[in-house]
């Protein structure tokens, strides 16, 4: 560095230094050494100390966010990020495919596949040409604002070349190489990519080197996909090179299996492809339902697998009971990750496979999914068969099973390992949310007796907190807080968080619809719940059968006496539509369906996925095919159903 830089020459190296980034980190083919690049950038800071008032805004050095979060803000996505269906094989793919012909009534319809990256799922928006925010997908809905995090990822524009408004989807992960760097500190990149960018410390993420493909534009004048992502390319995001355009089955596959033949080449993880109908016109008709979108599905490579030895075989017990055989194997990496048990799932399972202790054994994970015992490799002469406990291992009570069940279980209310279950469940973010109640505090309130029964969680003081190992003052009165600001929980939320086999969230939101309160709920009849569309039986019997539980109500009563309160306000559901169900079918004259779905929400409605007596209103447009015939059939004997047209919708509002 000779003489100081002008405030033109700055302005060049910025422009230079982005273009050196977005070669080095969106298209992986560096411009220039990495020596070269580092001289530069530190020339750059030099100005920029000297001179802060030209700092320029989409100078590299200010990619990295500033100041550390207390929490994260929620975001409430415009629409909806939604996850979506799989398919696994050939026949798989080519249902996919004729169903999209037969209901878009088309000989050959364009799709695109695409490699399917194993990251975080991020929604970037910007506002005249800047980056404004970014937030996780969250639960598809609502997602976390981690715009200081986002910004930290060099091979995202800050800016782009022109001042225009949009919003970008994509995954945010880690490169191999940079986790190889990395490996012994972590499990996977994907569980890095998330953490990373969940971390409230924006240092913390701009250290880890993360990257991102976008694979989506929202609000984008364009009429495909395709199109969109040639576009966003020239727009300086880092785009896949391998996104194809297919109109056939053959064409289908044979770039699904160009994109596994790479998989290891790739300087990321992918776990499957992406098909997509290419028009987005086509793909407003084809529509969602209420998981997935109805004109792209991902096609799942089959999981990793890898052999090891298998030592030995203990039990877990889970929070409802049940006894899982769980095998300690040889540590073995299987799809880049250190593997040190796998499930065996039941004892019908180990007889079927026939596997005995210290025989060789195929190990698979796929994605999340724990890893599990597929098959038994080699076995020898002298190698032990399992024979599973009569009694439970962590309680010593006798164990059974259940009629038309596989699974053993502990039927002891009291097991330790079942409360420690339960326990876990009820402090999770979808239950209680209770903040800094993690398995090392459950553990131990279990272990030192502290804990008995669920509703003790609030009668914990604050010394009995502080004498656990590891336990910071600080953090004991956040628990503490935490603790006393869940005592009010929404109705469903509660029901959810007792842990009631089979009741999920969707469950307990019903119950909560249907019964006035916890009394009504508890003295509910089996027709009570079966009338409720959407429960079956064994939800119902589950409820019932705990109902029934002395322990169960003694703990609920405690709950009160300990001053938990339900708080049983219903969603307000105002508007004309209020408590109607309606379908939407067909392109109609003005509005897309997407408008109109939207339209029948704001005052209340309710779509529903598919044509059945519970559907109140069909709303008809041209071309509307099997839903239309189907409602007609339903009508026939009595009308449950009413159809009309977007005149008659719009008339209504
Ligand atoms: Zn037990």
């Amino acid at each position: 560095m000779s003489k100081p830089l002008s405030h033109n020459d700055y302005l060049n190296l910025v422009k230079e230094l982005n273009s050196y980034a977005k070669a080095y980190y969106a298209q992986d083919k560096p411009m220039v050494s990495d020596f070269e690049y580092d001289e530069k950038y530190k020339e750059l800071k030099a100005f920029e100390s000297s001179n802060p008032l030209l700092i320029a805004p989409d100078t590299p050095t200010e990619k990295v966010g500033d100041k550390p979060l207390e929490k994260f803000e929620q975001y409430t996505h415009k629409t909806k990020l939604a996850s979506l269906g799989n398919t696994f094989n050939r026949d798989d793919v080519e249902q996919f495919y004729n169903r999209v012909l037969k209901e878009l009534e088309q000989d050959s319809v364009e799709f695109t596949v695409e490699p399917k990256i194993d990251g975080l799922a991020v929604a970037v928006h910007y506002e005249n040409g800047t980056l404004k925010l970014g937030a996780t997908r969250g639960d598809g809905f609502t997602g976390e604002n981690i715009t200081q995090n986002i910004k930290t990822i060099k091979a995202l524009p800050k800016n782009l070349p022109q001042p225009i408004s949009l919003e970008v989807r994509g995954e945010v992960y880690m490169k191999k190489s940079v986790f190889a760097t990395v490996s012994d500190q972590f499990a996977n990149p994907r569980n890095v990519a998330a953490g990373s960018m969940r971390q409230l410390d924006p240092a913390v993420a701009a250290s880890r080197n993360l990257d991102v493909f976008i694979y989506q534009g929202v609000g984008v004048s364009l009429p495909d996909h395709a199109r969109v992502m040639t576009d966003l390319n020239g727009l300086g995001f880092p785009v896949n090179e391998d996104v194809k355009k297919c109109s056939s089955v053959d064409e289908i596959m044979s770039h699904i299996d160009y994109i596994e033949s790479k998989r290891s080449r790739y300087d990321w993880e992918i776990d499957g492809a992406v098909i997509k109908i290419n028009s987005f016109e086509l793909q407003e008709r084809m529509g969602y339902t209420t998981k997935s979108p109805r004109w792209a599905t991902a096609y799942k490579f089959k999981a990793e697998q890898s052999v090891t030895i298998l030592n030995n075989i203990i039990i877990q017990v889970g929070r409802t009971g049940t006894l899982t055989p769980v095998a300690v194997l040889e540590p073995v990496r299987v799809g880049g990750v250190m593997v040190q048990r796998a499930t065996l799932h039941n004892e019908d399972e180990i007889l079927r496979k026939n596997v005995k202790i210290g025989d060789e054994v195929i190990v698979q994970r796929a994605g999340d999914v724990i890893p599990e015992v597929v098959k038994v490799y080699k076995t020898k002469d002298g190698n032990k068969s399992f024979v599973m406990p009569s009694v439970c291992p962590v309680c010593d009570s006798e164990v059974s099973k259940i009629e038309g069940e596989v699974a053993l279980k502990c039927r002891n209310w009291d097991c330790p390992a079942q409360l420690k279950g339960r326990l876990e469940h009820f402090v999770s973010r979808k239950a209680m949310d209770i903040d800094g109640f993690g398995k090392a505090q459950v553990d131990q309130f279990v272990d030192l007796g502290l804990i008995k029964s669920l509703s003790d969680i609030y009668s914990l003081t604050k010394e009995a907190v502080i004498n656990l190992e590891r336990q910071a003052e600080k953090s004991t009165d956040k628990l503490i807080q935490a603790i006393e600001a869940s005592k009010n929980p929404p109705f469903d939320r509660f029901i959810y968080a007792l842990a009631i086999p089979f009741v999920g969230e969707r469950s307990a939101e019903l119950f909560a619809e249907k019964f006035e309160n916890l009394d009504a709920l508890l003295d509910a009849q089996q027709e009570d719940f079966t009338s409720i569309y959407e429960i079956g039986g064994k939800i119902a019997e589950a409820m019932l059968a705990m109902s029934a539980t002395t322990e169960f109500r003694t703990m609920l009563s405690e709950f009160m006496e300990r001053g938990l309160v339900i708080n049983y306000k219903k969603q307000e559901n105002s508007g004309v539509f209020s408590g109607k169900t309606f379908l939407v079918t067909g392109t109609l004259p003005t509005l897309k369906r997407s408008e109109a779905e939207k339209k029948i929400k704001e005052n209340g409605g309710k779509i529903l996925s598919a044509v059945s007596k519970n559907l109140n209103y069909l709303v008809v447009g041209d071309s509307p095919g099997a839903k239309l015939e189907k409602a007609e059939k339903i009508n026939k004997k009595e009308t449950f159903i009413t159809i009309i047209d977007e005149e008659n919708l719009l008339s209504l509002i």
